[in-house]
């Protein structure tokens, strides 16, 4: 018997997902896989990274549904092209399904994979399924893609509304009814045994992990909450399962629209830091503007370490990194502006913060990490002009007033064991502004 077999990455989920309806659609019979990439696991520097658990969480959750399906879920360990090289030997494969992954590891380790397969006469076949909109579907006119969010937006929300199903609802927002077709899974006897994460190196983590489900009431709120970082209920705390493609951005994208439109611009910033790095690949590692590139940091490591633990001295900062480090979530607010206190007020290099922050946030994503600390530098595609520094103190006034926030994850604040601020406002956007200027200058000269 010939297998189709599908290929689960980012979207750990069997309903509404695109490569995977594409394939049990065409009769099958399917074989579900993950394979637990040794390439990223030997990266990652935490033996207790919660993201492997959840994946390994959600991969028994998977497999749980298939077997009720008569079917199961096949987890592999290794590096890509040897484990694709022994299923080749295993099974006897027709074709393959896949949905895209636009990062630029994954883009190379799909081609690689695609032309192994094709040695054998086995097509890989790829859906979009991250996004709505991928790489160049929301082009300028004068073709290119867009590098500024608010036209991007206008073009994506018209984009959406050009071509309508029978029943109203947007082509784009459309479900894969993959329930449609679940005979089509391979019929199995439910004996694929997943890996320990003891046996891939790794163990259980202490974090706990937000729910999948969307209560209609947060994103009803959200314009009146979303700002405030007290509020554990103030965002949808999801980004986690949009990474992991453990909800469909689809159902999500038709209830922010009925819903609210905030929040569905929320979901469009993600479309867009995703073509920027599907379209702009050099963002990783470099400013999109090159002349940021001259800035010269400070670089200091006791500052940066302080920064990492919350030490700096200014409240709603310090309030940030610990929550970060304690629970691997940082509020979208106290994100920007950590993130621009570490460029700006100290100076280091925006790609230390980053790498930190890809380190601990659990719903790390490459585009999104890597748009929010450009944007935080002033290096990035829309970012904000330079000259606009955040006060860390106007912040707390605006966002945190009642100190709850505060108070919740600097629980010695108030007292003489409270750090003194690392570096005087005043002072450090002073410096700041000189140092930018002088490195954006040197391109003018
Ligand atoms: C320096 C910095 C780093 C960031 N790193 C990441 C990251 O690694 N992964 C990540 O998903 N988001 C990142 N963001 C964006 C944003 O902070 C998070 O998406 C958001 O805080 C997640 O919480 P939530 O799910 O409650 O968001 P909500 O406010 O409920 O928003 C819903 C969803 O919309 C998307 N979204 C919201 N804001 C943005 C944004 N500015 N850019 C892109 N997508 C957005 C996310 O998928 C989010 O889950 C970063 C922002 C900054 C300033």
């Amino acid at each position: 018997m010939k297998y189709s077999i599908f290929w689960h990455r980012r979207d750990l989920r069997l309903n509404d997902n695109a490569a995977l309806y594409q394939a049990l659609k065409a009769g099958g019979p399917v074989l579900s896989i993950f394979i637990f990439d040794q390439n990223i696991l030997e990266d990652l520097n935490n033996r207790q990274d919660a993201r492997v658990d959840f994946i390994h969480q959600e991969l028994q959750r998977l497999q749980k549904e298939l077997r009720e399906l008569g079917s199961d879920l096949l987890v592999l360990y290794g590096r890509p092209q040897a484990v694709w090289t022994q299923l080749l030997q295993d099974w006897s494969i027709e074709k393959v399904y896949t949905n895209r992954d636009y990062e630029p590891y994954a883009k190379k380790r799909d081609a690689a994979i695609a032309e192994l397969l094709q040695k054998e006469n086995i097509p890989l076949l790829t859906k979009k399924d991250h996004v709505i909109f991928e790489e160049l579907e929301v082009e300028k006119k004068t073709s290119g893609p867009y590098t500024v969010f608010t036209p991007y937006s206008k073009q994506w929300k018209a984009k959406l509304d050009s071509k309508k199903t029978a029943a109203g609802e947007s082509f784009y927002l459309q479900s894969y009814p993959n329930e449609n077709y679940q005979q089509n899974y391979a019929s199995l006897p439910g004996n694929f045994e997943i890996p320990s994460l003891e046996s891939m190196g790794f163990a259980p983590s202490q974090l706990n992990f937000p729910s999948r489900l969307l209560k209609q009431k947060r994103i009803k709120k959200y314009e009146e909450t979303r700002n405030f970082p007290a509020l554990e209920e103030g965002t949808s705390r999801l980004g986690l399962h949009f990474r992991f493609g453990t909800i469909s951005i689809r159902e999500k994208a038709r209830k922010a629209r009925k819903l609210n439109a905030t929040y569905l611009n929320e979901l469009i910033w993600r479309d867009f830091y995703a073509q920027i790095l599907a379209n702009f690949p050099k963002v990783v590692g470099q400013s999109f503007r090159p002349q940021y590139d001259q800035i010269e940091w400070r670089n200091n490591e006791e500052e940066f370490e302080a920064w990492c633990q919350g030490k700096t001295g200014y409240p709603l900062v310090d309030a940030g990194m610990r929550e970060l480090n304690a629970t691997g979530y940082m509020h979208n607010r106290v994100r920007m502006l950590v993130a621009s206190f570490l460029c700006k007020h100290l100076l280091i290099d925006w790609r230390w913060g980053e790498a930190y922050f890809a380190e601990k946030l659990l719903d790390f994503d490459l585009a999104s990490n890597n748009g929010g600390w450009q944007w935080a530098a002033g290096s990035g595609t829309d970012a904000a002009p330079y000259f606009r520094i955040f006060s860390p103190e106007s912040q707390l006034k605006k966002f945190d007033a009642e100190l709850k926030y505060v108070k919740k994850w600097v629980k010695e604040y108030g007292s003489r064991r409270y750090p003194q601020p690392i570096v005087e406002h005043k002072f450090a956007r002073q410096r700041c502004l000189a140092t930018y200027k002088s490195a954006l200058n040197q391109d003018n000269a």
